[in-house]
């Protein structure tokens, strides 16, 4: 039996904006409405930034926290992974850590620095980041390692060595942003070479990238990130109509390849996850 893939929605993100598609979740309700029906459609993960009401991302821990509650209010049983990022630069270091107050049970870990597109530094210095995962471990909080390129791996392996992140480890590579990993076979070959053995591994790919990355995660193996703050596109020239749309594809694509889809407590499993579902803290 093909071992079963998780499906990760990240379904608003941060650098995206109301003006690039009609379609993305911006809104409160419109991130909560995406996150439920991108569960319902197979998503066992919800991978989530935080808007204003205006829709500007930010890293306000009340947008965070609202954001949760509403979810969790509807019964919605995916793990719910919240963004360390900057906000596509709006955030200090330290503001980007007061989510995990919140106790979800994921957050993302970005373990290295780099130039992020043509204008921005994604900076994320090593002090951070043990910083970061040391706060993740006293909360009980499951980092998601996510590594944008080769040498962002070191950094996650040392931290697993610092005993900070329990190894294995849950990765996700993100292939294709300008100025990381180019979303290409021969770079994620090498890049899953470097993770410990026993690693679950997800791949996400940007843009243009995502269906094709989404296919080498369904055939050989790993986990799969989907979701409209990867890419708005459906196919060339066509806009995604919604998260919901991209989840039921990569669902349709691990039926093709009878990869079984996790459910949100086969995820908690596989990733190392113990938490109190309905409320999403412990
Ligand atoms: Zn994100």
């Amino acid at each position: 039996m093909p071992p079963p893939i998780i499906i990760t929605a990240a379904v608003t993100g941060s650098v995206t904006a109301a003006s690039d598609s009609a379609y993305l979740p911006v809104t409160h309700d419109a991130i909560v409405d995406a996150a439920v029906t991108s569960w319902r459609a197979g998503a066992a993960v919800i991978h989530l930034h935080a808007r204003r009401a205006d829709g500007e991302p930010t890293q306000d821990v009340n947008e965070f926290r609202e954001l949760v509650r509403r979810i969790r209010e509807t019964g919605c049983e995916a793990i719910l992974n919240l963004s360390t990022g900057s906000a596509g630069g709006r955030a200090g270091l330290d503001e980007r850590l007061d989510c995990l107050e919140l106790r979800p049970e994921m957050a993302t870990l970005d373990c290295g620095s780099m130039n992020f597109g043509d204008e921005r530094v994604f900076t994320n210095p090593f002090h951070w980041l043990r910083k970061a995962a040391g706060r993740m471990r006293e909360l009980g909080v499951r980092p998601e390692i996510e590594v944008f390129d080769t040498g962002m791996i070191a950094n996650g392996l040392r931290l697993i060595e610092e005993g900070l992140i329990d190894g294995p480890g849950a990765w996700q590579l993100c292939l294709g942003v300008r100025g990381g990993a180019p979303a290409d076979l021969v770079t994620v070959a090498h890049m899953l070479s470097r993770l410990p053995l026993g690693a679950q591994w997800s791949l996400l790919g940007v843009g243009r990238h995502q269906l094709p990355v989404n296919l080498i995660s369904v055939g050989f193996g790993g986990h799969a990130r989907t979701g409209l703050e990867d890419n708005i596109y459906f196919r060339r020239g066509e806009l995604a109509t919604s998260n919901g749309q991209l989840v039921r594809r990569l669902v349709g694509l691990a039926a093709a390849c009878d990869r079984p889809v996790a459910t949100p407590d086969e995820a908690r499993a596989l990733l190392g996850i113990s938490g109190d579902v309905l409320t999403g803290s412990r």
